[in-house]
C-alpha cells in the first residue's frame, strides 16, 4: 500500500496545498487543496474520503473532486466520518450551491455523486489492499484521527488536534506501526493559541512522543505559514536524538 502525500499545509492563509493524502490511487485520508494537484483520471479512480473533520484546510479540494466526476461520468465519492462533522459540512461548506446537489445528483453506476457514511471512534473501513480506524482526536471542531493499515506496515494520522493521549496509546498499540503524521501548527510563543484552537506545540507533542516505540518515523505536518521556521527548529533542537523526525514535505511517499 503506498500513501502519497498531495498536501500538508495548514490554514486559509496560505497558497500551498493543504492537507490531502492518497492512498493507493482509490482512497482520500482528508481533502484539502492537495488533491487538485491530480490530473483528471487520477480523481476520477479515487472511490472514497476518510475525513478527519470539516475544516476548509481538509476539505477544501472537495468541490473540484465532485466537478470532475460529474463532468466526466465518475462514479463519486463515499465521505467517512462522524456525524457531527456530516451535520457541520451540510449546514456550512455544502450548503453553498451546488455542493448539496451532488448528494442527490447520480453518478454513473445510479448512486448519488456525494455519499456520506457516519462513523464512530473504533470503526473500520475495509480497504481494497488494508483497512483503516478512526481514532480519537482533540480539536475545536469534532474530529477523528486515522490508522491505515497496509500489508506490512501501518500509519497513524493525528488530523488537527490538541493533546490526545487516547490517540496516541492506542497507535502505540498498533504492532505494524511504522510512520505517524503529526500536526505541529504552532511553536511554543503561541501555546494559548494552540491550546484554544486544538492544536500542538512541540513540547507538547514531545511529551506524547514518549508512548509511542523509538524505531517510528514522525512526521511532521500541518505547520503554519508564519511559524513553520521556529517550530520545526524548536523540535528539532528539543528532541532526544533517536526520534526520527522529519518534516513532511509533497511528493513524499510511504510504502505500507
Ligand atoms: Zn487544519
Ligand atoms: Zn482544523
Amino acid at each position: 500500500m503506498i500513501v502519497s502525500v498531495l498536501g500538508t499545509a495548514a490554514g486559509t492563509d496560505t497558497l500551498a496545498a493543504t492537507s490531502s493524502y492518497l492512498v493507493d490511487n482509490n482512497t482520500l485520508l482528508d481533502c484539502g487543496t492537495g488533491v487538485e494537484t491530480l490530473p483528471t483520471e487520477s480523481l476520477l479512480a479515487i472511490e472514497r474520503v476518510l475525513l478527519t473533520h470539516a475544516h476548509v484546510d481538509h476539505v477544501g479540494g472537495l468541490a473540484a473532486l465532485l466537478a470532475c466526476h460529474a463532468q466526466h461520468g465518475g462514479q463519486g465519492v463515499t465521505v467517512h466520518t462522524q456525524q457531527e462533522t456530516v451535520d457541520e459540512l451540510t449546514s456550512g461548506l455544502l450548503a453553498d450551491v451546488p455542493l448539496t446537489g451532488y448528494l442527490t445528483t447520480p453518478g454513473a453506476g445510479g448512486l448519488p455523486l456525494l455519499r456520506f457514511q457516519s462513523l464512530e471512534v473504533g470503526d473500520t473501513i475495509p480497504l481494497p489492499d488494508g483497512m483503516a480506524t478512526a481514532l480519537p482526536a482533540q480539536h475545536r471542531s469534532p474530529a477523528i484521527g486515522w490508522v491505515i493499515e497496509g500489508p506490512w506496515r501501518a500509519l497513524a494520522y493525528t488530523g488537527d488536534s490538541g493533546p490526545c493521549p487516547a490517540f496516541w496509546h492506542w497507535a502505540a498499540n498498533v504492532p505494524s506501526l511504522s510512520d505517524i503524521i503529526c500536526e505541529l501548527t504552532y511553536a511554543s510563543s503561541d501555546a494559548e493559541r494552540a491550546k484554544a484552537e486544538g492544536h500542538m506545540t512541540p513540547g507538547v507533542l514531545l511529551g506524547l512522543l514518549e508512548v509511542i516505540p523509538p524505531n517510528v518515523q514522525i512526521w511532521i505536518s500541518h505547520l503554519s505559514s508564519a511559524q513553520r521556521e521556529q517550530a520545526l527548529s524548536e523540535i528539532k533542537r528539543i528532541a532526544p536524538a533517536n526520534l526520527n523526525i522529519a518534516e513532511l514535505k509533497p511528493g513524499t511517499v510511504i510504502d505500507l
